[in-house]
């Protein structure tokens, strides 16, 4: 029997639901379950495939193509489980799949209204897959009281209502600040959020507690008191050194007992955390540090480049290292010399990203990189920067670009090109079976290249080196790729092309031999990167960048 729970947020955003859906899925694997985990975010777009990263945080891409939120990523790293297209939904497509059904015939005769079409159909989607696992963890975007939940958190409730009491639970995560001014954690904000919950028929059986530092008993018993929850079951969650504490301390804090409780099952006596216990130590105790800058454009939001930001941390744990990020926006490099900002940096990075704004200056990183022998690892659009340095600056092709930005030509305004598109817009390319086709007129909405795809290491290259293997899969979001018709043309000038498409058509990687570790990729390894298994290139170019800062 799959158990249900449902995790919502209260007082305000950004309280790190999915953190605590993310260490309570494995806490509860650690305690011999299966799981999965799920969002429901309220929001009107179908998925965030086209929202800005620094407003809602970066698009997290599963194996199966979905574009998903960025929490989606933390259930991945907490739980090493793949999350598909099915484990993510936003109003805008529950909405669009009941109009579809309209429109198709499917509620002949009927009105369709809220409730029961569109809670119907949200309860259908976090039922999909029931049986499968031991546990089904959901968590509800947003905050009780949006006008935009209303339905889901009614699609909950009934939800419960549908199932034999005892398999669905309800965690509220909330926040209990500190008021300098008087020296006291206020509770009041909880209570609220928690009588906003009854309100509308939910009644939650444990509060997962944010707070600056951790609350006293004496808090604890008052919010069980006031909310009616047990005491128990007021689980204190300050704010932690690292988020991969999480699960120890959650269980030191006694959320997962909570849980269990709650379904009246048994904690098992040999939990498993010595896992989570050794990537804690390898965070604490570290033997060095290096400095990684990371040019890129949205440096504004940490969440816009998340998935980067842990890989490099687990690129450190795997090495013992603590790496220090310096996110540096690429602009300024288009007014600015980038010697002073890069000179004292251990590596470089140019992340993935979307328009022309701080191209150049992404263009002049990759440069300084290739030039002072500087660890360089260039992600999807980054290696498309680096290809058109290269194109530029070793083959001579001076005005090297991309097609992405050369708009004027595609809309066939006197059809003159800026650039010779050594990175051009992808129109077709094989899927397992089939054909995709894509122009630029399409929607754009999950119309790029997106999920995993294979690719076929060079054997000897260094990427097969650090692979330790010549097929790997990798997952993709971009709309341009590198034009392979000028493979021979940078080869000369020592580029090895060294991951193809199988069909060996479309460039996947790229790296410099003759440099101590220069190497471009198509796809975003960061997406599957782990704190119990780094990523062997965030790995590898963390532990190259020690080495040669040693050699300085
Ligand atoms: N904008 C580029 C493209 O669409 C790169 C995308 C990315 O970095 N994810 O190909």
């Amino acid at each position: 029997m799959t158990r249900f729970i449902f995790i919502t947020g209260g007082v305000v955003s950004s309280l790190g639901k999915g953190l605590t859906a993310a260490a309570l899925g494995a806490l509860l694997q650690a305690q011999g379950f299966t799981v999965r985990l799920r969002k429901l975010d309220p929001y009107l777009n179908v998925d965030p495939g086209t929202m800005s990263p620094i407003e809602h945080g970066e698009v997290f891409v599963t194996d199966d193509g979905a574009e998903t939120d960025l929490d989606i990523g933390h259930y991945e790293r907490f739980t090493g489980v793949s999350a598909h297209n099915s484990d993510c939904i936003s109003s805008g497509r529950i909405y669009s799949q009941v109009l579809e059904c309209e429109r198709r015939g499917g509620y002949l005769g009927q009105t369709i209204q809220v409730i029961p079409h569109v809670t119907d159909e949200i309860k259908k989607f976090i039922r999909h897959g029931e049986g499968e696992t031991d546990f089904m963890l959901c968590e509800i975007g947003g905050t009780v009281g949006d006008i935009e939940g209303l339905p889901f958190y009614e699609a909950i409730r009934q939800f419960d209502q549908d199932h034999p009491s005892g398999q669905c639970l309800f965690i509220h995560v909330t926040l209990v600040p500190f008021i300098e001014a008087c020296n006291e954690i206020k509770t009041k904000p909880t209570q609220h959020s928690v009588k906003e919950l009854r309100s509308i028929g939910i009644a939650p059986d444990i509060l997962v507690c944010r707070s600056e530092n951790a609350i006293a008993d004496k808090e604890r018993t008052k919010i069980a008191l006031f909310c009616n929850v047990r005491p128990d079951a007021v689980i204190s969650a300050p704010d932690l050194p690292t988020i991969y504490d999480a699960p120890v301390l959650y269980h030191q804090q006694g959320l997962d007992q909570a849980v269990l409780a709650g379904f009246g099952l048994e904690p098992r006596g040999d939990v498993k955390l010595e896992p989570w216990m050794d990537v804690a130590n390898r965070i604490s105790r570290v033997n060095g540090e290096v400095k990684v800058a990371i040019v890129g454009k949205y440096t504004g939001l940490e969440d816009a480049y998340k998935s980067i930001n842990e890989a490099l941390i687990h690129g450190g744990i795997a090495n013992k290292l603590r790496v220090q990020q310096d996110w540096i926006d690429a602009e300024v490099f288009e007014q600015e010399d980038p010697t002073p900002y890069l000179q004292g940096c251990h590596a470089i990075l140019i992340p993935g990203g979307f328009g022309e704004r701080g191209s150049e200056g992404k263009i002049k990183a990759a440069r300084f990189a290739r030039e002072r022998q500087i660890p360089f690892f260039g992600i999807c659009l980054g290696m498309q920067m680096a290809v058109i340095e290269m194109a530029r600056n070793l083959v001579g092709i001076e005005n090297a670009g991309s097609e992405e930005f050369d708009h004027e030509n595609w809309q066939g305004n006197g059809g003159k090109r800026r650039f010779e598109p050594i990175v051009y817009h992808l129109g077709q390319w094989i899927k397992g079976s089939k054909t995709e086709h894509r122009s630029l007129d399409d929607d754009k909405g999950a119309t790029m290249r997106l999920g995993a795809y294979e690719a076929c290491l060079l054997e000897g290259s260094r990427v097969a080196e650090i692979y330790n293997s010549c097929q790997i899969f990798e997952r993709h979001r971009h709309r341009y790729e590198i034009d392979i018709g000028y493979k021979d043309q940078l080869e000369k000038h020592g580029v090895r092309f060294s991951g193809l498409s199988p069909d060996g058509k479309l460039p996947e990687i790229l790296e410099i031999p003759d440099h101590p570790w220069f190497i471009g990729v198509q796809f975003h390894p960061e997406l599957k990167s782990r704190p119990f298994d780094p990523h062997p290139l965030f790995a590898d170019f963390i532990r190259t960048a020690f080495v040669q800062s040693h050699l300085l």
